[in-house]
């Protein structure tokens, strides 16, 4: 499989990892755009959200609390911001699904 993130997964790319477990990986985001920004993802290999089964809800709502969890480790109780791209529209450019935390920072709406 050529993906980017399954080979996180694997070992084979390094990557500064701030969690795992059996199912989900944490690491920081190679070009961070917040002092804190690091993405949440899942072992196994989805492409897009819009690939998510019914079966997936489980692993979407462990990935979410996670997000929560990890962002207050990393000191962004008082706020941040989860953000999931979907597809070359949304901008997503790596096809392997994932969760943006972005914190400490002042961030605005919309993000432009
Ligand atoms: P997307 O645009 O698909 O939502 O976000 C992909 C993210 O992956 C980008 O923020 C990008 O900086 C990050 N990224 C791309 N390649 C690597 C890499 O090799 N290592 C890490 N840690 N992050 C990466
Ligand atoms: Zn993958």
């Amino acid at each position: 499989m050529d993906c980017l993130f399954c080979k996180i997964v694997a070992g084979e790319i390094p990557a500064r990892k701030l969690y795992e477990d059996d199912q989900i990986i944490a690491f920081h985001d190679i070009a961070p755009q917040a002092p804190v920004h690091f993405l949440l993802i899942p072992k196994r290999h989805i492409a897009t959200l819009n690939d998510l089964k019914e079966s997936d809800k489980p692993l979407a709502g462990h990935l979410l609390y996670s997000a929560q969890r990890l962002a207050s480790e990393q000191g962004c109780e008082k706020g941040f911001r989860l953000v999931m791209n979907c597809n070359d529209l949304g901008g997503q450019t790596v096809h392997h699904i994932h969760m943006h935390v972005l914190g400490q920072r002042q961030l605005h709406w919309p993000p432009g």
